[in-house]
């Protein structure tokens, strides 16, 4: 039998732990908010053991707290994930992301003669027909966008 490995994370003091991440779409999340290109320390953990999920992954960001924007954006890819705000080593806020019924402005249509993709000046808008998985449908052409197509937009 082999004996579980432990690792210790550090608690961070301030900042933001976004748990229960569908497994291996961490580093999507980091491009939703940008990461890269950032200071903040990050941890990430990969395929984690979760009794509610099978695997998961976990991100925690010092000193960031997200905006609902981008809360908006991690439902889309991530719909069981949790917001957990820390504060001083403390868990102040705790929530489950949120998905909007219509997405409009973020994701391009796949469909290259739907009306957004021409030089009408249309803004995308998809409705949100699933939330677990997410399921997309293109108002104006009823093209259907899955979770693997709009990770790949991100
Ligand atoms: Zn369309």
């Amino acid at each position: 039998m082999k004996t579980p490995i432990k690792l210790k994370v550090k608690p961070i003091r301030n900042g933001t732990v976004i748990d229960h991440i569908t497994a291996n779409r961490a580093l999507s999340v980091l491009k939703i908010l940008d990461l890269p290109n950032q200071k903040n320390t990050v941890t990430i953990a990969m395929n984690v053991l979760s009794s509610q999920m099978g695997s998961k992954d976990i991100v925690k960001i010092e000193g960031r707290e997200l905006a609902s924007k981008e809360v908006d954006k991690i439902a889309l890819i991530a719909p069981y994930a949790t917001i957990n705000i820390i504060r001083d080593y403390k868990l102040v806020d705790k929530g489950k992301v949120h998905l909007m019924n219509k997405i409009s402005g973020i994701f391009k249509c796949p469909n290259p003669n739907c009306i957004t993709n021409t030089d009408e000046p249309v803004n995308t808008k998809f409705l949100v027909i699933e939330k677990k998985p997410v399921i997309l449908r293109c108002y104006y052409c009823e093209r259907i966008m899955e979770e693997s197509e709009i990770e790949a937009q991100f």
